[in-house]
């Protein structure tokens, strides 16, 4: 997927929100970027020019709503400087088939060190002690603190930031341990971690909880009042990664009740957290506003790294940290992407034989080179397949969507490896009507030459490289066929440039490449014509090579 500029023109970059200036610079100093610095616009006004841009960087303030992408014109991507996109409407974007990204490890070590602040603030009283300072008074005795070396602090999601604070609590002398359901090994860092596959079990071995996971049916309040009764009496807790993954109700029950000593949110259900929240009031609860990707380092780095993400993009150089377009890599090896080109010509050479609609797709891929790829192929051949047919336009990001919204069920089979060792990786593609009664298959190749053939349709063999203007006819197997094909082209005045022919019980199917496309007149007589069983007319790019 390149989405380069037309000569002479320059990727137009939309800054939607206010962006620290070395972001900007680095658009700004790109020779093919041309930016245009919007913070504050409101959400008419994006909606006006969203579409004159390539590509826009937001942060969290502007809104990127499903009115906003409504036209998108020209653009592509859209760049979050940060992590959480609930400002982007993902959805629209997706439908409207425009990438959505963030830059999630640039805030990391931030994010990270706040939760530990957010840690340390807790076990020694900082914030009830400060307040107290403040209102002149000394009070010495009501401040008791706890030690963190010698304690267990129980890491809940042990992805980048999860990671970063166990590093960081090792180094204060503490005990860790982790639950992370994707991690697969029962010890991290070096064996100083010991990962749980279960929840529960950690919980009873904690004397402090840090939670760093995405917010999901999964984790949404999975510290909550069935949980907190497993923890440790005295327990204490930091939530520094999404509202409600610590349930706010439970969580000030157990405070009250003794059963939590302390909890510290960076993070809440409702953001601004309400003026009357209890949670506000709560003496043993620490709160901060949202802060734990708010260092001058951490904006820098994610508008950096927004903006470079997005030129990359755009240039059609890869895909870094996507958000909406799971699977699809553009970073391919000259194999696979000889594969990925050859997906999308197979699936627009099937598509007009479908006459029923399409109700589902099979795709299997023998050889290890494709499998990394899966993702990418079932895209591309789904946009050969879906692209010509419907009144929206189907891109690589939109057309999993677009898909599922219209029915189509997708298989990939992932064969172990090549079914034939000498020829190299192949891919198959079976495609059946909604009404089950079309069944069509198509088995490409590419060979040591990197030139895509098509080596099978339906059952007829063949050694075919699919480009061009290309007629495929289904005929009787008898004498005369082909005289007859031939003798209705010349008459067209037609060239036909190359003729596969291939057999199969008492049928024949042509599939012939054209100097120019016929006229329809002349392929409906040709339709018409005694033994003529079917006429399908593809228009394919030329060959990339
Ligand atoms: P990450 O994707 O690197 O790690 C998340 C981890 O959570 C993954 O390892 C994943 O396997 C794990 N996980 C998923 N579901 C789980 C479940 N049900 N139980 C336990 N673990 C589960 O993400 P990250 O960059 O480490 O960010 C973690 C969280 O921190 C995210 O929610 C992010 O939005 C939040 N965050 C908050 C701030 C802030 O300002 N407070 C800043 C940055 C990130």
């Amino acid at each position: 997927m390149t989405n380069n500029p037309a000569p002479g023109q320059k990727f137009r970059i939309l800054a939607a929100d206010k962006l620290d200036e070395e972001g900007l610079d680095y658009i700004r100093s790109q020779p093919d970027a041309e930016l245009v610095n919007k913070p504050g616009i409101s959400e008419d006004e994006l909606a006006a020019i969203a579409g004159d841009h390539d590509g826009m960087i937001v942060r969290s303030a502007v809104q990127v709503t499903a009115k906003v992408l409504a036209n998108p014109g020209r653009l592509k991507a859209v760049a979050r400087a940060g992590v959480g996109v609930d400002n982007i409407d993902l959805d629209a974007a997706t439908d409207k088939g425009i990438l959505v990204m963030n830059s999630a490890d640039a805030s990391t070590i931030s994010t990270a060190e706040h939760a530990f602040a957010l840690l340390i603030a807790l076990a020694r009283q900082i914030g009830p002690a400060y307040k107290v300072m403040t209102e002149g008074g000394w009070d010495r005795n009501k401040f008791m603190g706890r030690q963190l070396a010698g304690k267990t602090l129980g890491v809940v999601g042990f992805g980048r930031i999860g990671r970063t604070v166990a590093e960081r609590a090792l180094a204060f002398g503490m005990t860790v341990v982790a639950y992370d359901p994707v991690f697969n090994q029962p010890t991290a860092l070096e064996g100083k971690v010991r990962v749980f596959q279960q929840f529960r079990e950690m919980l009873p071995h904690a004397h402090m909880l840090t939670f760093h996971v995405p917010l999901s049916d999964q984790t949404r309040g999975m510290l909550g009042s069935e949980t907190f009764p497993l923890c440790r009496d005295g327990i204490m807790v930091v939530n520094a990664s999404r509202g409600g993954v610590v349930d706010e109700e439970a969580l000030l029950a157990a405070l009250d009740s003794g059963k939590c000593a302390g909890a510290a949110l960076d993070v809440f259900v409702a953001e601004p957290l309400a003026k009357d929240s209890p949670l506000r009031k709560h003496p043993k609860v620490l709160l901060t506003p949202h802060l734990g990707a708010s260092t001058k380092e951490a904006q820098k780095a994610v508008a950096v790294a927004a903006a470079e993400q997005l030129m990359t993009f755009l240039r059609g150089q890869g895909i870094v940290g996507a958000v909406n377009a799971g699977g699809l890599r553009i970073d391919l090896s000259p194999v696979q992407a000889a594969f990925v080109d050859l997906a999308q010509r197979m699936t627009r050479l099937l598509a007009p034989m479908i006459t029923q609609g399409i109700g589902s797709v099979a795709i299997e891929l023998a050889g290890k080179e494709l499998a990394s790829v899966a993702g990418t192929l079932e895209r591309y051949a789904l946009v050969g397949l879906l692209g010509g047919s419907l009144d929206i336009p189907v891109n690589v990001i939109n057309v999993a969507s677009v898909a599922r919204q219209r029915g189509v069920q997708l298989r990939t089979i992932l064969s172990d490896d090549q079914t034939d060792h000498r020829s190299g990786p192949q891919l198959t593609i079976e495609v059946n009507s909604a009404d089950g009664k079309e069944e069509r298959r198509i088995i490409g190749r590419v060979y040591d030459d990197m030139r895509p053939r098509v080596i099978e349709i339906n059952g007829y063999r063949m050694d075919m490289i699919p480009e061009g203007a290309m007629i495929l006819i289904l005929n009787e197997d008898r004498p005369g066929m082909i005289g007859m094909v031939g003798t209705e082209f010349g008459q067209a005045k037609v060239n036909i440039a190359d003729m596969t022919i291939s057999r199969r019980q008492d049928k024949a199917l042509m599939v012939l490449k054209v100097d120019d496309q016929p006229s329809d007149a002349m392929l409906n007589r040709l339709q018409h014509r005694p033994g003529i069983l079917k006429v399908a007319v593809v228009k394919l790019p030329p060959e990339k090579n």
